[in-house]
C-alpha cells in the first residue's frame, strides 16, 4: 500500500474516532488569543495555558495592551508557565510588531507570521490552519511521534515531518488531522506506553508490526 493510500485510510479512521477535531487551546478562534496562547504553549501543556488565559485576557484583552505593558506585569500574570520571562519578552515584541507593522491584524502569510517573536513554523501552521483555513501541519510532539510510528517518516526533524505529511494530507484536512492526532496521542498512542493492543490503527502501524516481529 502506498503512503498516500494509507494516509487516506488513517484520516478517515481518525475522523470516525474523533468527529470533533478540537484544538486543545481554548482560544475561541480569536486572533489575539490564538497568537498569545500558541506562543505560551511552547514546552508546556494546553491545560496550563488555558488556566492562565482565563485571567490573562481580562487584563490584556488586545495586542496593544501586551505590546505596551509595564515591565513585570505580564510576567507576573504568566509566571506559572515555564519559560515565562522569555515568553513575556516574545509576546511584547510580537504584539508591538503586530500593532506597528500590521495595524493589529494578524497576517496569514507564513513569512510574515515568522517575523513575529516566538512564532515558529508550528505556531504559524496552527494559526494559518485554524484561523485562515489554509491548512498546515502542526508538528508538535504528538504529530512527530505518531507519524514516525505509523511509518510515514523516519526523521524527527519537524520541517521534514511537516513536508512529508503536507504531501500526504490534503490541505483542507490538515488542521483537523493534527488536532485528532493530538487527541489520539493523549488517549491511545502516548509516548511512554502506547496502547497498541486495542488500537484502531494497528493494522497500518509500522511500529506495531516491528514490535510483533521482534517478540
Ligand atoms: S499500534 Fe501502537 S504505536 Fe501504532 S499507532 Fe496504535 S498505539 Fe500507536
Amino acid at each position: 500500500m502506498t503512503n498516500k493510500k494509507k494516509a487516506d485510510i488513517i484520516i478517515k479512521l481518525l475522523e470516525d474516532k474523533y468527529p470533533e477535531a478540537v484544538c486543545g487551546l481554548v482560544s475561541g478562534k480569536d486572533p489575539h488569543r490564538m497568537l498569545v496562547m500558541a506562543v505560551l504553549s511552547a514546552q508546556t501543556t494546553d491545560k496550563i495555558v488555558n488556566k492562565v488565559s482565563r485571567t490573562l485576557f481580562i487584563r490584556f484583552p488586545t495586542p496593544e495592551s501586551i505590546a505596551y505593558s509595564a515591565a513585570g506585569v505580564l510576567e507576573e500574570e504568566i509566571r506559572t508557565i515555564g519559560l515565562f520571562n522569555s515568553k513575556a519578552k516574545n509576546l511584547r515584541l510580537a504584539c508591538k510588531r503586530l500593532v506597528e507593522v500590521y495595524g493589529g491584524v494578524l497576517p496569514s502569510d507564513m513569512k510574515e507570521l515568522l517575523t513575529l517573536a516566538g512564532v515558529g513554523r508550528k505556531v504559524a501552521n496552527l494559526i494559518r490552519g485554524d484561523l485562515f483555513g489554509l491548512g498546515g501541519i502542526v508538528t508538535d510532539t504528538h504529530c512527530i511521534r505518531i507519524c514516525g510510528r505509523l511509518g510515514f517518516v523516519e526523521n524527527k526533524n519537524p520541517l521534514i515531518v511537516e513536508r512529508t505529511m503536507d504531501a500526504l494530507i490534503p490541505k483542507g484536512e490538515q488542521s483537523d488531522f493534527c488536532h485528532r492526532i493530538v487527541l489520539f496521542g493523549r488517549e491511545i498512542c502516548n509516548a511512554k506506553k502506547p496502547l497498541c493492543e486495542g488500537c484502531f490503527l494497528k493494522e497500518y502501524c509500522k511500529y506495531n508490526k516491528t514490535k510483533n516481529k521482534s517478540s
